[in-house]
């Protein structure tokens, strides 16, 4: 698959994003078993208002790569999750086996303070 010419962005399409139950699960052991340095310089960057609160600023990239929820993974490949930079690969449809149950919104509902307990 083409891939999104992401590199420079600087997080301009992570904002706030819906998420379900286990991703928040996830989420929350990766936040868990970072070491607590690198957990802090991520926690702490200065981001712009409405950027997703786990984008990496310094490197440029989703700071939980790994386990960033579904919805991310399909941006840009969805014709409702357009990709400005790179519309032409948006050629996916949505259907009711992409829905999903969401518990929430990140950055909105579940912020950092919610990432320790
Ligand atoms: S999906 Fe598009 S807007 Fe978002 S970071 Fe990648 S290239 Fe930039
Ligand atoms: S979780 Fe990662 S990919 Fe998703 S919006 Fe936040 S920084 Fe972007």
């Amino acid at each position: 698959m083409e891939e999104l010419p992401c590199k420079g962005c600087k997080g301009l399409c992570c904002g706030p994003v819906p998420v379900t139950e286990s991703e928040l699960r996830r989420i929350k052991k990766k936040i868990k078993s970072m070491p607590l340095k690198l957990r802090s310089q991520l926690e702490n960057q200065q981001r712009f208002y409405g950027t997703c609160i786990f984008y990496d600023l310094d490197h440029d990239r989703c700071g939980i790569h790994t386990v960033r929820p579904n919805i991310c993974r399909m941006f840009g490949y969805y014709q409702e999750l357009v990709c400005f930079r790179k519309p032409e690969l948006a050629t996916k449809n949505m259907n009711s086996s992409t829905q999903q149950e969401y518990v929430g919104t990140l950055s909105i509902d579940f912020t950092w303070k919610d990432m320790k307990r």
